[in-house]
């Protein structure tokens, strides 16, 4: 037997959210003595890339290297998902909680009637039966729900687990998958890159404007203190509106989801729907000139001053300093 974990990837490069899931995995494995831990990646990525998932406690990893699958077409990843469980005769799937995840694992649960838990912040409680605490609107809350079914897909919360690091390479084994031409009913025709270099959802450090900044003319110290840290930048719903900045870039309940180690927040006024974007986030810090601004309330540090004089210091502090 064996935990199936279902890998993203991007650039060349796995997701550190599919890294959260296979540490997930090991752990719940050691739990449920489950068996080992096997990661499934699709489409094009280097085989040194995915040897390293073994660090995060998967033993091996099936690469299924059929380009058509590297661009994430929903219904043959889960066909691909479905025959890799199948073949190591799992009874759990992991996966990160993403976009493409709950694509994925909503035809994965069909396929094999399995029960789909999403968001899921921390080991189920297998005490009695099987009981899976999740997080429910937009963080605000937890809920526990209890899973009956033999097979089960969890699908883990951005920054909800500790990456395991100190695992071994993974045997990497070539996986091939049957595919069907209904699995590649829909198509995806073309892809455009976010501008930046830094990606928004993946981001480690994100550098955050809003309506504070008082116009796009401004933006130039936020990406200023972006390439500093090495961040990505965003912004508050407002600011894309108006067409300050992309619409790619907008942070909160309707925009992106962020979940970086650092956020930080300028010029914004920290309304619940931005706050519902980034309170996954580890660590946030506020900079408003309004010392009311609700932000400080979500901020684990705040700096109540201009943001056109605190952001060029700060900027020049930290390239003194990294
Ligand atoms: P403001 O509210 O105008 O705040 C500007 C802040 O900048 C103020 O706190 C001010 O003190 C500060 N400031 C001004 N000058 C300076 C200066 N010189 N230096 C430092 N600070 C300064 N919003 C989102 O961001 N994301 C969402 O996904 C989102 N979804 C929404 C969904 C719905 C259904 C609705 C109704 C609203 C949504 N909103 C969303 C909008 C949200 O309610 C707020 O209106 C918005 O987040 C405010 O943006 P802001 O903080 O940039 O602007």
């Amino acid at each position: 037997m064996s935990i199936l974990v279902y890998i993203e990837h991007a650039e060349g490069k796995v997701k550190k959210t599919s890294l959260e899931a296979v540490s997930f995995a090991n752990a719940l494995s050691a739990k449920t003595g489950e068996g080992d831990v096997v990661a499934l990646a699709l489409g094009t990525i280097g085989q040194d890339e995915l040897a390293a998932v073994g660090k995060a406690g998967a033993s091996k990893v099936l690469h299924a290297s059929d380009d058509r699958l590297t661009a994430g077409v929903i219904q043959a990843h889960a066909s691909a998902v479905a025959q890799a469980f199948e073949k190591v005769g799992a009874k759990t799937v992991v996966l990160a909680k993403s976009s493409l995840g709950d694509a994925v694992a909503a035809r994965l649960a069909i396929k094999i009637n399995a029960a789909l838990v999403s968001n899921v912040v921390e080991l189920p409680d297998t005490s009695a039966g099987y009981k899976v605490k999740r997080s429910i609107f937009t963080g605000k809350a937890f809920a526990e729900t209890e899973v009956t079914t033999e097979n089960k897909i969890l699908a883990i919360k951005k920054n909800a687990v500790d990456l395991k690091a100190d695992g071994s390479d993974a045997a990497v084994e070539s996986f091939e998958v049957s595919l069907a031409d209904s699995d590649f009913a829909s198509k995806i025709t073309a892809t455009e890159r976010a501008t930046g270099e830094v990606l928004l959802p993946e981001a480690d450090i994100v550098v955050s404007g809003g309506r504070g900044l008082k116009g796009p003319e401004n933006w130039g110290m936020i990406e200023d203190l972006a390439k500093t840290l090495g961040a990505a930048t965003g912004c508050s719903k407002p600011v894309s509106d108006i067409g300050w900045r992309p619409h790619h870039e907008h942070v909160g309940q309707t925009g992106v989801k962020v979940a970086p180690s650092l956020y930080i927040a300028i010029g914004i006024s920290g309304a619940i729907q931005h706050l519902a974007g980034v309170n996954s986030s580890k660590c946030i810090v506020v900079i408003n000139k309004d010392p009311e601004a609700p932000f400080f309330k979500a901020a684990d540090y705040g700096i109540v001053g201009d943001a056109f004089e605190v952001v060029p210091k700060l900027n020049e502090a930290l390239k003194a300093e990294l």
